[in-house]
Order: structure tokens, then sequence, then C-alpha cells
């Protein structure tokens, strides 16, 4: 039901409409100018009847109330014809042939009329006439060369015959109507202006209200509804729904990795892409859904009724669902660029436990991010233990902001150790005592700071912590202690000068600081990682490889990064004596590390068993509970 585009029509538009304007004021003052040419005619008759031929006089009054007969035909069509219709020139055509037909008419009064004995006759028909013709100003002007055609038409024939008559009285009538018809024409056409001018005026003000209506009501880069009219539609079918005991549907659509297309190939290629998705959707609905665009890359998709039972109504809409996801399996074509895209959605069913349109809408969102959650390119109904879910992840949100400024968080560190057991580093670990939860681990943390931008200030604060102690350790201590960098933080803009702030401030060892990253760092933009480790490196300080081997990694960007050690991730470590893959996968990381010139860790040594295993690799250094665990500094 998406209506098309308004307050976009073209120049040929805006004149098309102008001149159908013009054409109804005319056709408008119609009946009054036959009700006065009826008048006039039967007057003329009358009065004429003993001065001029019967026959001359009886011919006139019959063409003329044929004229007006046809006139008033074509003006009852013009009035019962449809606006679209109204626009057809045959409209203008009958409307010029009727005028100029009647101008001809009282052309051929004076001719035929004219009666040279009578003076009193001669005064009278002139008077008719240019009365006729003033008329014709009011009612014609609209169209300035319909006025003029009238004018000259009925005009000139009489400055004929008052030429032609030989006496000097009306030698001075001729040329006294000569100048009123020019005085006639030069009003019209000032005439003609003003309401030309008042046309277009009101033409732009009603294009510029319906411009305005449609910017509140659409999205312009997608013309599809946009949030504000979408929720009234959904206020709409909630009440309907209810009414009716029919459950209908949201779907939430949010493209996956969207982001990197714009940030790589541009906004343009961007708006392209969400131009075309918007329309492979619209495409796809039928007429009474509607597609709406939040903003951004989210769309929504309202299905009015999916069903009466919840469980038809779910499996229709995951169905529909299914169907939308499968609209990108064919690749996008913008430019030379062939881009293939997948979307996460989120379903909710209405009417169900919603408040309102932004409640549901919060629903599907809330399921749109479990699809993404689990992997993206993926379709997920809206539960309530999600809800739970967001809400907590909400509270502890709000709780960390607290947190950060107010002393709950504490670094932990856990020791790190060569193969005669000797302590060479640690590692600091994030903890957060939180007053009612209790010791919160950083895994349940870390995630909502990144996404809530909080991790900047948590970043800054574990690392100044870090170089603190770093610092009061000692460069004497010979101990190494490496902080974990989230990619997010790691990408902020003035990350490189924060580093060298903390260092300059705390008074830190670099060469004793290691920062670890993760591979999703790299695979994000890896000229700009390389670029600002490197310049991280000209500090003094060293890189390790968190979590090596579960992520993406490629052999090739490995090759590039000035990275100084690898971390072996504890969970190929843990199952290294009961799966073989495991084993395989550790032993040749550890080579592959010694071939790039790198120090192998391995995190997550929990028994000897696994420790001998590493050593016979060739493993140097290690983490993990059979040395330790994470404690507070005070116990390293
Ligand atoms: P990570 O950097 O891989 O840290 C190692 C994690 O493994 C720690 O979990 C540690 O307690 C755990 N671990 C160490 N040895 C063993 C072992 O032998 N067996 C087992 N099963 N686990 C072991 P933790 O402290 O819960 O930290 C979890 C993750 O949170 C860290 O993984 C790191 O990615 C993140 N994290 C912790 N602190 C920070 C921080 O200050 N900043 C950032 N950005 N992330 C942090
Ligand atoms: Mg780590
Ligand atoms: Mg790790």
């Amino acid at each position: 039901m998406n209506a098309a585009p308004l307050g976009r029509s073209k120049d040929s538009d805006d004149a098309k409409n102008i001149r159908l304007e013009q054409a109804r004021i005319i056709y408008a003052a119609l009946p009054l100018s036959l009700a006065a040419i009826l008048i006039n005619a039967s007057v003329l008759g009358v009065v004429f009847w003993d001065i001029v031929p019967r026959q001359a006089n009886l011919g006139w009054l019959a063409a003329t109330f044929a004229v007006t007969l046809y006139r008033w035909v074509v003006l009852r069509g013009f009035r019962s014809a449809s606006d679209a219709s109204r626009e057809r020139p045959h409209w203008r055509r009958a409307l010029g042939l009727g005028v100029v037909l009647s101008g001809i008419l009282w052309g051929a009064a004076s001719l035929l009329l004219f009666p040279d004995e009578s003076m009193l006759h001669q005064l009278l028909l002139a008077f008719v006439i240019a009365g006729m013709s003033a008329g014709a100003v009011t009612t014609l002007s609209a169209i300035y060369g319909l006025a003029v055609a009238f004018l000259v038409l009925s005009l000139v024939p009489l400055i004929w015959c008052f030429a032609l008559a030989g006496n000097a009285i009306s030698d001075i009538m001729a040329v006294m109507t000569a100048l009123f018809a020019l005085m006639l024409i030069g009003s019209s056409k000032r005439l003609s202006q003003m309401i030309l001018e008042s046309l277009q005026t009101r033409h732009e003000r009603r294009q510029a209200q319906e411009t305005i209506r449609y910017q509140a009501l659409y999205d312009e880069l997608t013309d599809l509804p946009n949030r504000r009219q979408l929720l009234e539609r959904l206020a709409q079918e909630m009440s309907r729904s209810k009414r009716h005991g029919h459950l209908g549907a949201v779907l939430f659509l949010d493209l996956d990795h969207f982001k990197k297309i714009n940030d790589s190939l541009g906004h343009r290629v961007g708006d392209k892409v969400l131009q075309a998705v918007g329309a492979r959707i619209r495409f796809r609905l039928r007429q009474e859904d509607i597609a709406a665009r939040l903003g951004g890359d989210e769309f929504v998709v309202l299905i009015p009724e999916v069903g009466d039972a919840p469980d038809i109504a779910a499996a229709n809409t995951e169905y529909l669902a299914v169907e939308l996801r499968e609209l990108f399996r064919e690749p996008f074509v913008v430019g030379s660029h062939k881009l293939h895209l997948s979307a996460s959605v989120g379903i909710a069913l209405f009417p169900m436990e919603q408040e309102d349109p932004e409640d549901l809408l919060q629903q599907a969102d809330v399921a749109m991010y479990r699809a993404k959650e689990l992997g993206r390119d993926n379709v997920q109904l809206f539960l309530p233990s999600m809800q739970a879910a967001v809400d907590r992840r909400l509270e502890i949100e709000r709780d960390l902001r607290w947190a950060i400024g107010n002393d709950e968080l504490e670094l932990y560190y856990q020791p790190q150790v060569i193969a005669c057991g000797q302590l060479v580093g640690a590692e600091a670990l994030v903890r957060w005592n939180h007053p009612t939860r209790g010791l919160i681990s950083p895994a349940d943390f870390i995630g909502i700071a990144e996404e809530s931008g909080l991790i900047y200030q948590l970043g800054d604060w574990v690392l100044r912590r870090a170089c603190a102690q770093l610092a009061d350790l000692g460069r004497a201590s010979g101990l190494h202690l490496s902080v974990n960098i989230s990619p997010k933080q790691f990408r902020e803009d003035n990350f490189v000068e924060r580093v060298r702030t903390i260092l300059a401030e705390t008074g830190a060892p670099p060469e004793l600081l290691t920062l670890e990253i993760t591979e999703s760092l790299v695979i994000d933009d890896i000229e700009q990682t390389v670029q600002r480790m490197r310049v991280l490196k000209t500090l003094g300080l060293s890189f390790a490889m968190d979590d090596f081997g579960t992520g993406h990694s490629s052999l090739a960007y490995l090759k590039r990064l000035p990275l100084d050690t690898i971390k072996i991730d504890r969970s190929f470590v843990l199952d290294i004596e009961s799966d073989p893959n495991d084993a395989v996968i550790v032993e040749t990381i550890i080579v592959m590390s010694h071939h790039l010139g790198l120090d192998a860790i391995a995190e997550g040594v929990e028994t000897h068993a696994a420790l001998a295993f590493l050593r016979s690799k060739g493993c140097e250094r290690f983490q993990g509970y059979l040395f330790g665990r994470p404690e507070p500094f005070d116990e390293l």
C-alpha cells in the first residue's frame, strides 16, 4: 500500500497542472457567459426585428443558440469528468472552439445586423457587443490567447462597419471602438498575468505542502514509509487485530555487515544497495502488507493478518521471513560491484502483551538482535525470555557505567611462566565487584561494554591501572604485564595518543608492556591495524595475538602484522589430551609461530599432561590454572 512518491512532479507536470487550472476557471465562469449571451442575443433579435432582414436576424439567432447549446453540452461534460480526464487536451480544445465560434457570431452580428439608417440602433448594437467584449475580458483572461481571439473576432467587424458608414459620428465611433478594443486587450493581458501568477503561487504552495507531508511520512532514499508512518499503521493494525481476533506480524530486518559496504565502497554505493533492498522487499509483499525503512540498514515489514492461532501465525510468518531472506540470495549489482548480502530477521506477533506500537517494534528488534547473536543470516521469533536477557543487559550496562567511576573494578593478574616454572609475566584480567551480584566475570560484561561504548573508559582504566602497577614492579623485576585491548578501543582515533600519555604519566617501562589484540581487529581493517601497531611499537611495547585460532585467521595477514607473540587459545589446549584434532592444531600453531619468528604461549594449561605435550612440541611459555589462577596484584 505504499503510495507513489509525492511532491516530486517534474516541470511538465507543473505546467499541465496550471493549464488544467486555467481551463477550470473559464469553465467555472461559463454558465454566466452563456446566460448573458442568450439574454443579449434575444434582446437584439427583438429590437432589430423590424430593422434588419428577418432571415438574417433569425439565422443569426439560431446560430447563436446552437453554439450556446454546444458550449453548454461541453460544460456539462467537463463537470462530470474525472480529474484525470480533465487533464486531456480535448477539454481545452472544446473550450477554445466554443469561444471562437461565439466570437465569430458576435462579429457576424455587426456584419448582419448593422442598421445603416438608424444611428440609435447602431449605438445599441455597439453597446451590446462592447458589453459582451468587456465581459469576455473577465471570464476569458485566464487564457490570454482565447480572450484576445474573442475580442478581435467580435470587435473588428464592428469597427469595420462604423468605418464604412461614412459619417462623422460613425468615424468617431470606429476610432473609439478601436481604442476600446486595444484597452480591453491590454487589461486582459494584465489580468491574465495576475491569474497566472496566483495560480503558480497556489500550485507551489500545494507542492510544498505535499513535499512536507511526504517527508513526514516517507523515507526519502527508498520511498518506503518511514518510522512515523509505520507506527501510525501499527497502531491501526493492532487495534484492528484485537477487534477481529486475528494475529498480525512485524518482521524486523537488519542487513548483516552493511557498515562494511558503506565504509569500503562509500555511501553512494551503500545508498544504492539500500534502495535495491527496499525495492526487492516491496516487490515480494502483497498490496496490504507494508514495508518501511526505519533508517540505516533497518527495514520493517508489517503483515496485518497471518492467522488466527499463535502457532499457525508463527509458522506462516517464519515461512515468509525465510522467503524474505531468500531475496538476498541473488547478489546486488551496483555499478561494477557485485555484492552478496544477508539479513537477520526478528519476528514479533501481535496483539500479544504489547502496550503500544513502540513496544511491538522493540520486541521484533530484540528478536532480530538474537538472530544476529546466533551468527546472522538467521530468523528468530520473539520470546519473553529474550526480553529478560535484554533487560539484564541494560541493567549491567547501567551498573557498569557507575562501576567504572566508583572503584568497583579491580585488576587481577594471572601468571605466565616458562618451561622451568619461572615466572616471567602476568596477564591483567579485569574483575567487577558488583555490590549485589558479587564478582562478575569479564565474559559477562566486556561485550556489553563494547556495544555501549563504555569500553573506552573501561579500557582506559585497565591500561592506566596496569601501567601504574607495572611501574610499581619496576624494571628490575623483569616481569612483563599483558593487557587485553578490545578492537573498538584499539580503533579509537586517539588510541595511540592515549597509550603514550598513560605510559608517560605512570612511568611504566614500555618494553615490559604487551598489548593483547584479537583476530577480529585485523579482519576489519588490516591497513590501519598494521600502521597503528607500527607506531605503538616505536614506543617500545610489544604485541600478542590473543585467542589465536578461534577467529577467521588468515596466514596472509598474520605475516604482515608486527606481532611478537601468539597466544594459543585455551579451547584447543583444554582438550589437547582427548581430542587428536586439537593436538594437531596446537602443534601446527607452535610450528607456524616459530617459522614466523614469534613466541608461542599456551593459554588454559590445567594439567601436567597438557604441559608435557606442549613442551614436547616446542612451546616455551604457559599460562593456566596449573600455574595459578588470576589473583589480585598483591598475590602476584
Ligand atoms: P583472555 O584474554 O583469553 O583471558 C584468559 C581467560 O582464560 C581468563 O578469563 C582466564 O581466567 C581464563 N583462564 C586462564 N587460565 C585458564 C585455565 O587454565 N583454564 C580455564 N578454563 N580458563 C583459564 P577471564 O578472566 O574470565 O577473562 C575472559 C576474557 O575477558 C579474556 O579472555 C579477555 O578476552 C576478556 N578480558 C578480561 N579482562 C579484560 C580487559 O581488561 N580488557 C578487555 N578488553 N578484555 C578483557
Ligand atoms: Mg587475553
Ligand atoms: Mg585468550
